[in-house]
């Protein structure tokens, strides 16, 4: 297939500085040239492409705007979305790797950590020596977090962690779990690591969707938690959701990479398959599908670039992250059905990337918020009405 041309009706790229478009680029010719080529096997096998990892790290994708001094990038809100973007553009998988890593594993440390936890965990999760999950979501507890069943109990020295959790993303490789529990009612964060007495992380199967993904159960049966291994400063609910505010902005680039990547693939195949006498492009039934899918593309480019200044000058709001999440998972699950529909029965193929994302798109749909949960959440805001109970 033709190799992938920038995808910038509205000339974005004017918008952006010569060091965020060096991220992006770098970014690009990674997925170009160790992402695609093998991606399609491992999502076809259920495996994570485990030998990728050290090279993303070396592109200094986790952690990305976090401070030097941990060995992080440091770069701007813009390079974060950008390199979400890019990854997303490969496969979902890989940007769920990179945002449970970024958003829900170093952001916390960094965020409600002590200096300790900051100093021995954010240079080793920036460099994936160690991997991390985040373990919110149970069982019975999705959409609602705040029932959550998983307990802490104050013991000697530290506390002792009972439950499960369920979803978790890269849980079965993780060398450290960010578990949400409830203490005395509230809810507290704790750095579970691999190897605790009764804590377990088996695999989950069966996966129709983001299959080059790992995700996980984690199971606590008295696990005992040291002191040390307590997130000092995360107190309640609002801390999980913060760091969810964070991957849900990546969550929100990341997408467009995905539509990026369908919308070449439908307009490159409409060119060349000629049916009827000529290519399938020049029917009008086949642009308007091409014009939707670029009219949609530009405009949640420049959504996300709007939300990316927003964030950096520390204006941004979670109701602007939900928007945009919403928007564009959505947007990017049409434009994938929309490309499949264009391929007809070769779109079904794996020779091409349009079913996988849409089959990742569902999950990504769903995860981080789902699309019901980020309206009533845009709903509140703008009616002063809750509708959530
Ligand atoms: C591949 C994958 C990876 C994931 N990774 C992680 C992870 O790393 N860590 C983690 O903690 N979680 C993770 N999740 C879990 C994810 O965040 C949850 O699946 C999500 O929050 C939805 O919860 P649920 O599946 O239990 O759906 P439910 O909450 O049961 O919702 C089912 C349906 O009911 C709707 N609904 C629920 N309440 C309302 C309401 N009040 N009004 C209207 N509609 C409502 C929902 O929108 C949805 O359509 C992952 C999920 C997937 C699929």
């Amino acid at each position: 297939m033709e190799k992938f041309k920038n995808v910038d009706y509205f000339h974005t790229d004017d918008l952006l500085t010569e060091d965020e478009i060096m991220v992006r680029n770098s970014v690009r010719e990674f997925t170009d040239n160790e992402v695609l080529p093998i991606i399609e096997k491992h999502y076809q096998m259920g495996t994570y492409p485990a030998e990728i990892i050290p090279k993303l790290a070396e592109l200094g994708v986790f952690g990305i705007t976090l401070p030097a001094k941990y060995g992080c990038a440091e770069m701007n809100n813009v390079a974060y979305g950008l390199a979400m973007q890019e990854l997303e553009r490969g496969d979902s998988g890989l940007r769920s790797f990179a945002s449970v890593q970024s958003a829900l594993v170093m952001y916390p440390i960094f965020t409600f950590g002590s200096d300790a936890q900051k100093e021995f965990w954010l240079p080793k999760l920036a460099s994936a020596e160690k991997i991390g999950c985040f373990g919110l979501t149970e069982p019975d507890y999705g959409s609602n977090p705040g029932g959550m069943l998983t307990t802490a109990v104050k013991v000697d020295g530290g506390y002792l962690l009972n439950g499960a959790k369920m979803w978790i993303t890269n849980g079965t490789i993780a060398d450290i779990a960010v578990v949400w529990a409830k203490y005395n009612g509230l809810v507290k964060g704790f750095l579970v690591e691999k190897g605790f007495k009764g804590f377990e992380a088996p695999e989950m199967k069966g996966k129709h969707s983001l299959r080059a993904s790992v995700t996980s159960e984690l199971i606590f049966q008295d696990v005992f938690v040291p002191e040390a291994n307590v997130l000092p400063d995360a107190e309640g609910l609002k801390a999980p959701l913060m760091c969810l505010n964070q991957a849900r902005y990546g969550i929100a680039w990341g997408v467009v990479g995905s539509m990026m990547s369908c919308y070449h693939t439908a307009l490159e195949y409409a060119k060349s398959r000629i049916q009827f006498g000529k290519p399938i492009a020049g029917f009008q039934l086949t642009q308007q599908k091409l014009v939707y899918m670029i009219t949609e593309i530009s405009k949640a480019q420049l959504l996300n670039i709007r939300m990316a200044h927003l964030k950096d000058q520390n204006k941004v709001k979670h109701t602007h992250i939900s928007l945009a999440k919403r928007n564009n998972c959505e947007i990017a699950l049409d434009i994938a059905r929309v490309a499949r529909e264009i391929l007809g029965a070769n779109g079904i193929l794996d020779e091409y990337p349009v079913m996988r994302h849409s089959n990742n798109l569902e999950s990504v749909k769903t995860y981080e918020g789902t699309h019901e949960m980020h309206t009533l959440i845009i709903g509140e805001d703008i009616t002063g009405l809750s509708a959530f109970e």
